[in-house]
């Protein structure tokens, strides 16, 4: 939930950090003159980095590398201060930033490689064929407030390795850790082809209008007008938005594990997590076994503030009016018959909301319809399998899924059956780790995919044909002036010819 863009003159926004609200810095708010002039200066040190070739940004992406690994207390020192997570969550970004810059380094080369694909087109088969990868000159990358170093990571590092400039905007309530990220690259001495754009949406509206391609991750609602702004354009974008993911414990499942992993993949950074388990679906003859082991799971977790301690498992909220959309979520569920059977309320001074599991909800009920993206996880008991698979495909989300189950073939079956961009059999989060496979959204939880291998990084690029000819002794080609029947007869007698080599390949006599 972005904070509202206030109607004031002021040039900067000021940072607090959400678990004391305390002030813990400022940036400017950038305004479109500003915005368009960042986009210009990238464009014009853009075709050099592009000219560097793979192997040539593999050299800067690896320097950055070392930066952030060097740097990794520091960046995690910035990060908890403008999120109020806990030390054990702020840890993981700084080197999973890392490893993203890593996979993108070294495997540019290969994924970017010309292609050389056999004309199927008798009437190119003269030809030789090339596709060549050629990056967007500038990429805007729009990113939320819930992982402020790593999400940029996420979606910018393979722009630059495709040698694209990018235009950063990151999240108002937490533009922090952006600036360091920047501000490492400058340090490196690396070519001047990462830009940062700080502001409310306002300032996001302009890196629109200066991008040639738009990746958005952020909630569904702005999502649709980011889509509706490229649209305008004519540039592409690519959308990662909000979820609603379901949880499927079978009768079958290992229930110690089960409870564990949807405890972490539910309350995992205080919930905050676009594949976070939001719902879960029990089968009845396990369902008051699992609920009393989730409900000790969860009972278990120490929440509060502690810097560089690692004293705590759960944080605050990213801000208070995150903390009160999770309390209108559980107030409405519960004075509709939910009962909350651990937490259920705000706690502390800052964002803080206890870890909450609701129980007697209904599949129409708010906190089971809409992201509520905060540490909550309501369970229901249904009948078999079938429901359980009915209502996880009951929402207008489809980001992502988890289904526990010992028969690990049945667990995969029931995976196919969902309509979600990912499932995680016996775990949950995984299939964010894993960089080769595609991470995206179905139905209103996004247009497009990151990560997944060549896909991610071809993304950032507008694939260029080019033809020449393998016989250059060739006087004249066969379709050029002049125009006569005989030109015709030969189309004609090569469209048979393919359409004979196609009938074949399905077993039937050509005539
Ligand atoms: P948000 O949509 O409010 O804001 C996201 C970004 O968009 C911010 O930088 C904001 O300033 C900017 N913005 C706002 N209005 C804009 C406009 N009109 N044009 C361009 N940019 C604009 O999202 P949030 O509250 O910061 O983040 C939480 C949401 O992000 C949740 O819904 C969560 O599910 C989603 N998310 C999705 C993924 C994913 O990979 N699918 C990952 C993380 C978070």
């Amino acid at each position: 939930m972005t904070a509202v863009q206030p109607k004031t003159e002021a040039t900067t926004i000021t940072v607090r950090n959400p678990a004391d609200g305390s002030v813990v810095g400022a940036v400017p708010i950038e305004m479109p003159a500003d915005v368009a002039a960042k986009a210009r200066e990238l464009r014009l040190f853009q075709p050099e980095w592009e000219a560097l070739g793979p192997r040539g940004r593999k050299h800067w992406l690896l320097t950055y590398q070392d930066w952030v690994l060097d740097n990794a207390e520091h960046i995690t020192d910035v990060l908890q201060s403008e999120t109020g997570k806990p030390r054990s969550e702020a840890s993981i970004e700084a080197p999973l930033t890392a490893t993203l810059l890593d996979y993108w380094a070294r495997h540019a080369e290969q994924f970017l490689a010309d292609e050389h694909p056999r004309s199927f087109s008798p009437f190119a088969v003269t030809k030789k064929l090339t596709t060549v990868y050629r990056p967007y000159p500038v990429v805007g990358v729009i990113t939320p407030w819930n992982y402020p170093f790593v999400m940029p990571a996420l979606d910018l590092v393979a722009a630059l390795a495709a040698g694209a400039a990018v235009l950063l905007k990151p999240s108002e309530v937490t533009p922090l850790s952006a600036v360091e990220f920047v501000r490492g690259w400058t340090e490196i001495g690396a070519p001047p082809v990462l830009a940062l754009a700080t502001g409310y949406g306002d300032t996001g509206v302009a890196v629109i209008d200066n991008a040639d391609f738009v990746q958005f991750t952020g909630s569904t609602a702005t999502g649709r007008k980011v889509a509706v702004a490229c649209a305008e354009r004519l540039i592409p974008c690519s959308l990662e938005l909000g979820g609603k993911d379901p949880a499927l414990v079978l009768a079958d499942a290992d229930l110690d594990r089960a409870a564990n992993g949807i405890a972490w993949g539910g309350m995992g950074n205080s919930g905050q997590i676009c594949i976070s388990v939001e719902r879960v679906y029990v089968e009845a003859p396990v369902y008051d076994e699992f609920l009393a082991k989730l409900t000790a799971n969860v009972r278990q977790l120490r929440q509060g503030q502690d810097d560089r301690k690692f004293a705590f498992d759960i944080g605050s909220l990213a801000n208070m009016a995150q903390r009160d959309k999770v309390k209108g979520h559980v107030d409405e569920a519960i004075a509709a018959g939910a009962r909350a059977i651990t937490g259920g309320k705000p706690t502390g001074t800052g964002a803080f909301f206890e870890p909450t599991v609701l129980v007697d909800v209904n599949q129409s009920m708010t906190c089971m319809t809409e992201e509520t993206f905060g540490p909550t996880i309501p369970v229901v008991k249904v009948a078999d399998e079938a429901e359980a698979i009915r209502l996880a495909n009951d929402s207008k989300y489809g980001l992502s899924a988890t289904v526990w189950t010992r028969d690990r073939e049945r667990g995969e079956r029931i995976a196919r059956r969902l309509n979600v961009g990912a499932v995680n059999v016996n775990d949950v989060l995984s299939n964010i780790f894993a960089f080769d496979l595609p991470m995206g959204g179905w139905k209103e939880s996004g247009v497009g995919t990151r990560l997944g291998g060549a896909a991610g990084i071809r993304k950032y690029c507008r694939p260029q044909a080019i033809t020449s000819p393998r016989i250059p002794t060739q006087a004249k080609e066969i379709l050029w002036y002049p125009a006569s029947r005989r030109r015709t007869k030969l189309a004609l007698s090569l469209a048979r010819a393919s359409a004979a080599r196609g009938v074949r390949r399905l077993g039937i006599k050509p005539r």
